[in-house]
């Protein structure tokens, strides 16, 4: 894995924030929330296969959504940085933030993966 000083050369002061701070981004922000193709979200920082565009849906919160995640590409962290404590998504390969995941998702997982779009890039198949 890249060490934090090539972290931080290869990666925006926004990504590296997100990604290696747990930040958020602002909502409605990110250039893949509105991506419609067809292909998979990748970790910005490792290029870890986390997201197929099949499971991404509009969640209207501003954030790419997704109600499921590749099998094995995530890890899960309780984040008590606020009062009521959320689910933290990590890159299973390189332990990068993503997002959160909550329970109000639609089906068939009932899952709201809610991630940042600059901790992903997008692979298009048809490109
Ligand atoms: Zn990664």
């Amino acid at each position: 894995m890249p060490s934090d000083s090539e972290l931080k050369k290869k990666l925006t002061a926004e990504e590296y924030r997100v990604t290696q701070q747990c930040g958020t981004e602002p909502p409605f922000s990110g250039s893949l929330l509105h991506v419609k193709g067809t292909g998979k979200f990748v970790c910005k920082v490792c290029g870890n296969m986390l997201f197929d565009s099949k499971t991404k849906f509009d969640s209207g919160t501003g954030w790419p959504s997704f109600y499921d995640a590749i099998p094995r590409s995530v890890t899960f962290k309780t984040d008590t940085s606020i009062i009521v404590p959320r689910t933290e998504v990590l890159c299973a390969k390189c332990g990068s933030h993503l997002g959160h995941v909550f329970g109000d998702g639609p089906q068939p997982t009932g899952k709201r993966y809610c991630i940042n779009s600059v901790s992903l890039d997008f692979k298009d198949e048809k490109k």
